[in-house]
């Protein structure tokens, strides 16, 4: 039997699993100076909560989902009967959904005062078709701003998320930032129609699925990856000249925030991203190069109606996403991923099988002092055992010999140089301290 992982999965290997730990760990330092707690959400939900939340008309909901079913479910599903709503459950395709919901289940919606802060990290699941940067099961890190519509909120959160992405290492000029307003209750809906209308006189040139959506969801037609679509649509209307006043003075006064933080822009007309759920300011962040239509490494907006949709009170909030194998990409493609290697600082060496009691000991004895320690289980012979050090990249050797230890004493080397020096086993913790600082 060939068993792999499933398609559209991949397994994080040593090197890929540190990488994204250190992106959290980044995420952590910056969006702790912002304000924001470490929040963890389930996996999976209530299949209920991403309907509600993202929009039943949108591809993630309409065409993405994995649904998940216990044996319980499946044999009700399977004798013909109906599922019950907490029967039916779904891998999340993104956070922002499960966490306004925790927020209004445990009544941590504010009530008026300063907003909660809240960032996450995890993997999300769409049934999308796989390329480069593009994965079925995938990794995103995510920030919520939940009680706040003021305009200086909106533009913390992009300059937090920029700010983010400087520490990863992504160069700032490798990265477009494009922001937009979709309006809100008061504007969009006669913008939508004004789309509508512009979609059905122009669907002989258009695709079916623009022409469908026209029906459905007629903003998402921006999203068409078709360019014959993007063409003609191009001069569809623009929300931008149709937004309501409360709203264009909201958008006025983020990119002027923006701009005083010294952020450049540009205004991107078409930007109204995949889900339902945002209204008013709009973001995604681009790479310049290397990822092809799979460019986006990050994006979110404001979704002022979300909470209420959980049954909470009225409450503003905005947020986004930023997808972490992507981030590993546009590294890359700019040349500045971080390789890290897991070595060890110290390597021990037997000189023969009958000091494998006494390098096992060795080895506890420098872990437990905070000194990252290996040794070859197999006390092969010292060529192969100074082979392996080499290849695991460790700083210092102890070499551990029959006449040496007699004497209490081992020996110590430094590999970059070669410099050999004969150590008391009983100060040789501190002395590689030393070396090492
Ligand atoms: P979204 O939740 O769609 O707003 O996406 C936010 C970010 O997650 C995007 O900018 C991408 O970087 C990343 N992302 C979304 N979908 C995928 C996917 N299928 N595979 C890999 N990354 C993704």
């Amino acid at each position: 039997m060939n068993l792999q992982a499933p398609r559209g999965t991949t397994d994080l290997l040593p090197e890929q699993a540190l990488a994204f730990n250190t992106l959290e760990q980044t995420a952590l330092s910056v969006f702790g100076r912002y304000g924001y707690a470490l929040i963890d959400v389930p996996t999976f939900e209530q299949l209920d909560v991403f309907v509600r939340g993202i929009g039943q008309s949108t591809d993630v909901i309409g065409k993405e989902m994995f649904f998940v079913y216990s044996m319980h479910a499946a044999e009700k599903l399977a004798a013909g009967e109906k599922l019950k709503s907490d029967e039916r459950l779904a891998l999340r395709p993104e956070a922002t959904a499960g966490v306004a919901r925790a927020v209004v289940e445990h009544n941590l919606v504010p009530p008026g005062g300063a907003p909660v802060k809240f960032w996450y990290a995890g993997s999300m699941f769409r049934h999308e078709r796989p390329q480069k940067g593009r994965l079925r099961e995938f990794h995103q890190i995510g920030a919520e701003c939940i009680g706040a519509a003021e305009p200086t909120a909106d533009a913390e959160v992009i300059i937090m998320l920029m700010r983010f992405f400087e520490a990863a290492g992504i160069p700032r000029q490798a990265m477009r930032l494009l922001v937009n307003s979709m309006g809100d209750a008061e504007c969009r809906p006669a913008y939508r129609e004004k789309v509508r209308e512009f979609i059905r006189d122009q669907s002989e040139l258009l695709c079916e699925d623009c022409v469908r959506r026209a029906e459905t969801n007629p903003l998402r037609a921006f999203d068409c990856k078709n360019e014959i679509c993007q063409k003609v649509l191009a001069d569809a209307p623009r929300l931008s000249d149709e937004l309501c006043d409360d709203c264009r003075e909201h958008y006025q006064q983020v990119k002027g925030y923006l701009t005083a933080a010294g952020l450049s822009f540009e205004e991107a007309p078409r930007l109204v991203r995949g889900l339902d759920y945002y209204t008013r300011t709009v973001f995604e962040v681009q790479v310049v190069n290397g990822l092809g239509s799979q460019n986006a490494i990050g994006g979110g907006g404001r979704y002022d109606g979300l909470i209420e949709e959980f049954g909470g009170k009225p409450t503003p909030g905005l947020g986004f996403a930023v997808g972490m194998e992507r981030i590993q990409l546009a590294l890359e493609a700019n040349g500045c991923a971080r390789t890290a290697q897991l070595s060890p600082q110290v390597f021990i060496i037997v000189v023969g099988a009958e000091q494998v009691p006494e390098a096992f000991a060795m080895a506890l004895m420098l872990r437990d002092a905070n000194i990252s320690c290996e040794l070859d289980h197999q006390a092969r012979s010292m060529k192969s055992q100074f082979k392996l050090a080499d290849k695991t990249g460790a700083l210092l050797c102890v070499i551990l010999g029959p006449d040496e230890l007699a004497r209490g004493e081992v020996k110590l080397r430094v590999m970059g140089t070669g410099d050999e020096q004969t150590v008391a086993s009983d100060t040789l913790t501190e002395t590689i301290r030393k070396i090492l600082l």
